[in-house]
Parts: C-alpha cells; structure tokens; sequence
C-alpha cells in the first residue's frame, strides 16, 4: 500500500530544497497527516495548522437578558492555547493536513488556479495545494503568514492578491528545475487509481481521528467583574494537550471511510 502523507512529505523536502523561498522551512519541524473528506463534498484540499500562536488573552462568554440587556450569566475567564507536539525532542510548530480522498481526486479543470498556469496537466493541481500549504509556512515564525491589509494591519485571514501567483510561480520553477519525477509521479492518480496501483492508501493521523491537535481552551482563575452574576461551567472537550510519537496512527483511507491497521504504529 502507498503512505501518501510519507510521500507528500518526502516531495514537501525536494521542493523545500529547489525553492529559495521556502529554504528556510524546517521539515524536521512539522507533521503531514492525513484527515477524512469525501470528493463529493465541499471543502478543503489541505490545511497548515500553526502551533506556535501564543495563548490568547483572558477572555469570557456571557448570555445578556434580551429585553433587559442585564447580564444573566458568564462562563468562566478562559485562555485559548495551542497544544505541545514533540517527536522525541523536537518541537513540532506546524502540521500540515490533506484530505482524503478529496485531495487525490482534485484536478485543474474549473478551478482557479487554472488560469496561473500554462501548463495544465491535472495532477499539477495538487503540487500547487502543496506548495500552498508549505507557503504558509511563516518565515518569521510568528504564526501563518501574514498579508498587509491596504491601511498597513496585518491580515491572517485572506491570501492576498499575489499570494496565488507566488505559488504557481514556486509550482512551474520546481519543475523547471528537473525534479526526479518518480518522487511526483503518485499525484498523477487519483484514488481510484492509487488504490487500483498499491492495494490500498494509508496515511499518518492522530490517535483520537478524525480529531488533531487543535487549540483549546483552558479556564483561568481571575476575579469576576461583576461578582453576581451566575457563572456557567465551561464544557469543556477533553483532548490531549501534549502529542508524542505515540499518538500517531497510520490508518488506511478507502473512498468513504478509514480504519486504524492492526500493527502499524
Ligand atoms: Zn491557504
């Protein structure tokens, strides 16, 4: 069976390698999993979740009386934080997530990276998403890049006007540069194809799947401002707050499902 997240990861180092802008990323530092979505349904190819955002100031939920406007009850003071991801003694700052099968299945046609690029074989749909991904990755490692806002804020929300282009532009330089086309040549299926080619697609997840290490919240003890008023406990998910090796799974991905392999660590 193909590990597609091993190979995104051994393509994500050839590319890191060729690609002057991304040269400063530390593969050693982050995660390829795989997460659960089907081609069908809308949604994300990829996502690059940052684990370096720093806790969240204090904050509170509250519930005010509609006619009143009276504040009626308030959660607890909460702080949001990114959980700890160490491979041995390496700290892990970003995880990168594909989605499968849907990322496997994307092509170019109809959508808008079609236009950036002259050369529109299908599967190079899937580099750019790829190369996306790691372009997120931020050189000041201040979080996920930032984009100015035309009043000079930084933005974290939207890719910026150029953002694509600089990624198509990475995207046909790589392949200019005579990559060894066997460590691509898996992207030129789709899933059908692969699991027709390797008998089946594994992929790295976390033990609690479909769930990750995600940011959560984390109650802290500060004074009420307003003493009064009933205070609601926060329901709280309970999920890890340290990821090692050991919370990582390989599971097989079939078209409208996975399951964890017996064995595989
Ligand atoms: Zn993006």
């Amino acid at each position: 069976m193909i590990n597609y997240t091993e190979r995104i990861a051994l393509l994500m180092k050839d590319v890191v390698a060729r690609t002057p802008r991304l040269s400063f990323i530390d593969l050693n530092q982050v995660i390829v999993f795989a997460r659960f979505g089907r081609s069908d349904a809308e949604g994300a190819f990829a996502t690059c979740h940052c684990l370096t955002l720093p806790e969240s100031e204090p904050g509170y939920f509250f519930w005010k009386d509609r006619e009143t406007g009276q504040l009626t009850r308030r959660s607890p003071w909460f702080v949001t934080k990114s959980p700890q991801v160490k491979l041995g003694t390496t700290t892990i700052n970003y995880l990168i997530s594909f989605v499968l099968p849907r990322f496997s299945d994307q092509t170019m046609a109809g959508s808008r990276k079609a236009d950036l690029y002259l050369q529109t074989d299908p599967w190079i749909a899937k580099l750019d998403t790829i190369v996306h991904e790691l372009y997120h990755i931020d050189p000041t490692a201040t979080g996920i890049r930032a984009i100015e806002n035309a009043d000079g804020k930084r933005s974290y929300r939207s890719h910026g006007p150029l953002f694509y282009e600089n990624v198509a532009e990475m995207v046909q330089g790589y392949l200019a540069s005579n990559p060894d086309p066997s460590l691509y040549e898996f992207l030129k299926y789709d899933f059908a194809g692969l699991t027709d080619m390797y008998g089946g697609v594994l992929g790295t997840t976390f033990r609690n799947f479909p769930s990750f290490p995600q940011r959560y919240m984390e109650t802290v003890d500060l004074p009420a401002s307003d003493p009064c008023v009933r205070v609601e406990p926060l329901k709280l998910p309970s999920q890890p707050v340290v990821y090692t090796e050991k919370d990582l799974h390989v599971r097989q991905f079939t078209g409208d499902r996975s399951r964890r392999l017996t064995g595989a660590a």
